[in-house]
């Protein structure tokens, strides 16, 4: 809190949304109303300002749409007929169904599925996950995003938070590489355009000329999926020519030799040929990234979402022990700055509950498992949502509704408002919104601990996620001292506050000031340090060669991932799975290769469903080459659609050579039901895991398009 009057006091937030910023927030309350909502000026990275999704935050708090009381479907499954029922009965429905199942069917026929529709350590990820290992359930494997990432990332330069964001002003060249900053980090762009001011140069490689591409020096249009080709191509150019940082790469790297004979083969030629970037433009690229320094690269998460995205990570994420970046303030490289939070993941998580052999199931792959189509034996009898949307957001939409459609299936769903999911439901159940409950927020795009303390009372009968699962294990009748945690009790419980990173932290500043910078060095690698087994960066992947990838519990939900094939402990290039160059055949039938885009005015599928929102973004849309719209007669806003053999759905045309000739993109986030022929892009996108962490290859899909006559 920070001040009080009889009649206003302001409380201080933190925003819950999947985005890397974190933002610190005021909120003015008026007896007893949120009246005002702004970013928190002292914030040093946030520094006050909130981005158009969230400004009008009390509209989604406010909203008469939302959903404030416990619900029973009355209806068709789909329909949205639901009458209100007390949490008593909602809650004794539940147990009962469950307690029903695991007798009949066991535990496992029951199927959780969360995701970052909140990101706190309270209410987010894991907030279930004690409940549903205690009970026994199927463990829902979350690996949507930055699984892909954050596994090639441990497996070259190990949990560390990279280059600090905060340093980025003292960087003299800058490579966004497949990151949108304007639209998905735009509290990073303020810390870029002062380095600007102090000289550097700003490269965006994209495959498409994204808004922040718009603004920068150099915008390099690469052809989806083929980012690996690059960087090893950018290496090869550095070996050859001698621009490597010999002392730093003998003292603080694996596997120069084996790097330097894997390289050898990407010419700028081969490279060029694969990429579709000019010859000189590699060369040029090379040149400067080596020889202007400090360089820094932002690793956007987009990377990952083709077949080869891990490995392309891997190539890319060598790049600055090579020239020696990480020496300066401002040089290295920032995926995502969580890994230092001493988060303990085992509080929430509880992987001592799971049974050794408990089955996991992929969310991507929620449509087959609803559908039994991954041959599950008992099949899901139980399906409970919260923090997610997955209609909109897995894969294979049709077959997700189809499963949900199931009359033998019984769904739960948590939710703010009736989402194309929620419709689904047999109970439907009201959750807070972010003013309404506590919460301790990391952050994944800077180092800053957020504190969110309540600003006003739970909204009708509405309930933070941790109550629901205290709730409903009081309902199965689980003793464990985790059920019975409070809040505040578990905000000193999950986190490590003996860690070095927060030492002079505690919960009485962060009620103060609402934030914390955590105690980082801000030149991490300077001289190695890395927190690898061999504690240097790995070119040569010693988790690769032990084949024993840990990924964080956070991200899937188990100790341990094994991969089924072998992975390669030197960067490669894997090409797409689905393109014109590497599947002719299907090209064939689906030429155009379909990116999809995260929106500028939804988060995700959050804000979908809000007028404002949905006029900003504006309809649902596809963004064509002018060559492939002329080919196909399409001009600008006619109606096409887009398909492929496993859907399609329909979009009005932006003809804009913003993309490149055989590439369409399509932004996310949409709801069905507010869509014009009630599909999404996840109609047509694949359940095929990229090379790394099981990353869901969003980005990787062969479509046509037609007008609809
Ligand atoms: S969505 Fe991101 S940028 Fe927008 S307010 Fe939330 S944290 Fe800040």
């Amino acid at each position: 809190m920070v001040t009080s009057d009889n009649r206003r006091t302001t409380v201080l937030n933190a925003c819950p949304h999947d985005c890397p910023d974190t933002c610190s927030i005021i909120t003015t309350v008026e007896n007893g109303k949120a009246v005002e909502i702004r970013g928190n000026p002292d914030h040093p990275h946030t520094q006050g300002t909130l981005c158009g999704k969230v400004k009008d935050y009390l509209d989604r708090v406010y909203s008469p749409n939302r959903v404030l009381y416990p619900m029973r479907r009355v209806g068709p499954k789909g329909s949205a007929q639901f009458e209100h029922i007390s949490w008593d009965s909602a809650l004794d429905e539940i147990a009962t169904r469950f307690q029903k199942i695991a007798e009949e069917y066991g535990p496992e026929a029951i199927l959780p599925c969360s995701y970052l529709g909140h990101q706190g350590l309270l209410n987010g990820l894991t907030v279930g996950d004690a409940f549903f290992n205690k009970l026994g359930a199927s463990i829902s494997e979350r690996t949507f995003c930055a699984s892909g990432t954050s596994t090639a990332f441990l497996m070259t330069c190990g949990p560390t938070h990279g280059t600090d964001p905060d340093t980025f002003t003292h960087s003299q060249y800058i490579v966004l590489w497949g990151c949108n900053v304007l639209t998905t980090n735009v509290h990073l762009w303020p810390f870029i355009r002062e380095a600007r001011k102090n000289g550097a140069k700003l490269v965006v490689i994209d495959p498409v000329y994204s808004r922040t591409a718009k603004q920068a020096d150099w915008h390099i249009p690469i052809r989806p999926g083929t980012d690996a080709a690059l960087a090893l191509g950018l290496m090869h150019i550095i070996i050859k020519e001698n621009l490597i940082d010999t002392d730093y790469v003998e003292k603080y790297t694996v596997g120069y030799a084996e790097l330097k004979e894997r390289v050898s083969k990407y010419s700028p030629k081969l490279v060029s040929e694969i990429t579709g970037i000019p010859v000189q433009d590699i060369v040029t690229l090379a040149r400067e990234y080596a020889t202007i320094q400090p360089s820094v690269i932002r690793l956007g998460v987009a990377l990952e979402k083709q077949a080869g995205g891990g490995q392309g990570i891997r190539a890319i994420c060598c790049l600055p022990a090579l020239v020696g970046a990480w020496r300066y303030l401002g040089g290295g490289l920032l995926q995502i700055s969580l890994w230092p939070f001493p988060i303990r993941w085992e509080v929430l998580h509880r992987p001592d509950f799971i049974k050794p052999g408990t089955r996991i199931i992929n969310q991507w792959q929620v449509g087959q498992a609803l559908n039994g189509e991954l041959g599950l034996d008992p099949p899901i009898k139980a399906f409970f949502v919260y923090n997610c949307n997955p209609v909109t957001q897995a894969a294979e939409q049709d077959k997700i509704i189809a499963g949900l459609s199931r009359q033998d299936l019984f769904t739960v769903v948590s939710e703010h408002f009736m989402t194309d999911t929620a419709d689904y439901a047999d109970i439907v159940l009201p959750a807070t919104t972010q003013l309404e409950n506590w919460d301790l927020m990391f952050s994944w795009g800077h180092t800053y601990l957020t504190l969110n303390i309540p600003a006003i009372e739970p909204q009708g009968e509405a309930i933070p996620n941790t109550e629901l699962f205290r709730r409903l294990a009081a309902r199965m009748g689980f003793e464990d001292k985790c059920f019975k945690l409070s809040d505040e009790e578990i905000v000193l419980e999950v986190l490590d506050w003996t860690a070095p990173v927060l030492q002079g932290i505690d919960i009485d500043l962060l009620k103060r000031q609402g934030y914390a910078k955590l105690k980082i060095n801000p030149i991490p690698h300077a001289e190695g340090n890395f927190p690898t087994s061999s504690g240097k960066c790995e070119f040569l992947s010693s988790m690769a060669i032990d084949s024993n990838f840990v990924l964080p519990a956070f991200r899937q939900g188990c100790e341990e991932y094994q991969p089924g094939s072998p992975v390669d402990p030197l960067p490669t290039y894997i090409p797409p799975s689905e393109s014109p160059q590497t599947n002719p055949t299907k090209a064939a039938r689906y030429p155009l290769s379909l990116l999809s885009a995260k929106p500028h005015h939804f988060l995700n599928s959050c804000f979908g469903n809000l007028s404002k929102h949905r006029k900003l973004q504006r309809e649902p849309m596809l963004i064509i080459h002018p060559e492939d719209a002329a080919k196909r007669g399409i001009i600008e806003g006619e109606l096409v659609r887009i398909y492929n053999d496993r859907g399609s759905f329909q979009v009005i045309a932006q003809v804009n050579d913003i993309t490149q000739p055989g590439v369409v993109v399509a932004p996310l986030g949409y709801w069905c039901k507010l869509s014009l022929a009630g599909n999404t892009i996840n109609a047509v996108t694949s359940t095929t895991f990229a090379d790394l962490g099981h990353a869901a290859t969003v980005g990787d899909s062969l479509v046509e398009v037609s007008l609809v006559r």
